[in-house]
């Protein structure tokens, strides 16, 4: 675990989301002086970076000057446009990097800080690079595993008494969700199209419901948390809780948008489909189980008990502050621990069958919904399906999301001074193609 007290030789201001105990992967490409410059094809290509402050450290680069070389590993996993390679070297050797990337940027070591000509070779200002989705996504997976949030939601659509459906509290309820329409922060979409009833008042012919076709008008996000997949598994294999974090290379920010009028049509009785599949938004930084180790914390008792294979040791919930902007306004507060179900349980249950799982594959809690109305993560509970419109900062009121509309989620653990972040995922919808 990091030390409080570690510093770098890179200033990083005390709200920065990425001081040296951070450390968190991504991928990106290089400025444009730096692709102007190089007429070589591989100069120009998407590479693995790290967070420090506000600056990207070129792994590329960095593994030219040998800083790596006692690892003994394939440095080539720097020239992808994943991390799923980078990932595959196992957690040994990729918390090894780590740990080597930490001591070269420690405020004493003069090996970088004082090699001015390198030092501009393997640090580019973030503002400048672009980020990429970081890792390629084989199979994403989506959980339900926020109590608060399957009750305002089992409130709403069936019955307040009987919120949660009889399996809820047996076992993470999840389904299968589609991974090519995973995209990086900043990537803006239109809002999607799709059959939905007509609007309540305007009744259909007889008993058969008014079904219609167009752009949703209850486009909503979800808060979600997701993890990546750092080892594979063979088919018929499972994965225990004891070792599920094995398994886990690190944690991005998600929102999975969803469609309301055209969900509720649509989902039953096999689950979401086109309502969640035309477009889901990530973090592009991939913050490492290491670096969230101070944030470790007990999740609510489970009662009744778990079958044995769900069973846990251990504090497996994570103290995470996550914010939510609706343009800029802040319209909720949650945070990562408002899970019933944690990953080990989510890892646990997936594999139980025998399913097997691959690096890169995206696991998301599902909306996080904490016990105040204010810690809300979605439209659909924030406004209540609508009925109690949020006002924004400029006076304006939403039910749901409008054309143009940005949405912003941020989240941060803080403990002894220090603020381990994932930056922000951000998405704008365009209006209706
Ligand atoms: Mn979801």
């Amino acid at each position: 675990m990091e030390k409080s007290n570690l510093k770098s030789w890179i200033p990083v201001d005390k709200n920065s989301d990425f001081p040296i105990q951070n450390l968190p992967f991504g991928i990106f490409s290089p400025p444009k002086e730096v692709i102007e410059k190089h007429d070589k094809e591989k100069d120009r290509l998407p590479r693995v970076g790290v967070a420090i402050g506000d600056w990207v450290l070129d792994l590329l680069e960095l593994k030219k000057t040998g800083v790596f070389n006692a690892l003994k590993f394939d440095t080539n996993v720097f020239a992808k446009s994943s991390l799923n390679d980078f990932i595959a070297l196992g957690k040994k050797t990729t918390s090894a990097v780590r740990a080597r990337i930490s001591k070269l940027l420690e405020e004493r070591n003069p090996e970088l800080r004082d090699d001015e000509k390198t030092r501009k070779k393997v640090l580019h200002k973030m503002s400048d690079v672009q980020m990429l989705l970081p890792v390629e996504i084989g199979d994403y997976t989506d959980f339900y595993s926020s109590e608060q949030h399957a009750i305002n939601v089992g409130s709403m659509f069936r019955d307040p008494a009987n919120a949660l459906l009889p399996n809820w509290k047996h076992l993470p309820v999840g389904y299968h969700g589609r991974a090519s329409s995973i995209v990086v922060s900043g990537t803006d979409f239109h809002r999607p199209k799709g059959q939905m009833l007509q609007a309540a008042g305007s009744s259909g012919s007889g008993n058969s419901p008014s079904v219609i076709f167009g752009h949703t008008k209850q486009l909503d996000f979800e808060l979600e948390v997701a993890f990546i997949v750092g080892k594979e598994t063979k088919l018929g294999d499972s994965v225990s809780t004891k070792n599920a974090e094995e398994y886990i290379f690190g944690l991005v920010l998600f929102n999975d948008w969803s469609a309301r009028d055209i969900q509720s049509w649509e989902y039953v009785p096999l689950g979401p489909f086109l309502a969640k599949n035309f477009c889901s938004s990530i973090s592009p930084w991939v913050v490492t189980l290491d670096a969230l180790e101070p944030f470790r914390i007990a999740g609510a008792k489970q009662e009744p008990k778990v079958l044995p294979y769900l069973e846990f040791e251990g504090e497996k919930n994570y103290d995470i502050n996550l914010d939510v902007l609706l343009n800029d306004s802040v319209i909720s507060k949650s945070n990562f621990k408002y899970l019933y179900w944690n990953m080990c349980q989510q890892l646990a249950h997936h594999t139980v069958n025998g399913c097997n799982i691959r690096i890169g594959d995206m696991m998301a809690s599902g909306t996080i919904s904490g016990p105040e109305p204010t810690s809300f993560g979605s439209m659909l509970e924030l406004t209540w399906r609508g009925t109690k419109p949020i006002k924004l900062f400029d006076g304006t009121e939403r039910k749901f999301i409008n054309d143009n509309d940005s949405l912003t989620i941020r989240g941060y653990g803080e403990k002894d001074g220090i603020r381990i972040g994932f930056g922000e995922v951000k998405g704008k919808v365009l209006p209706a193609k």
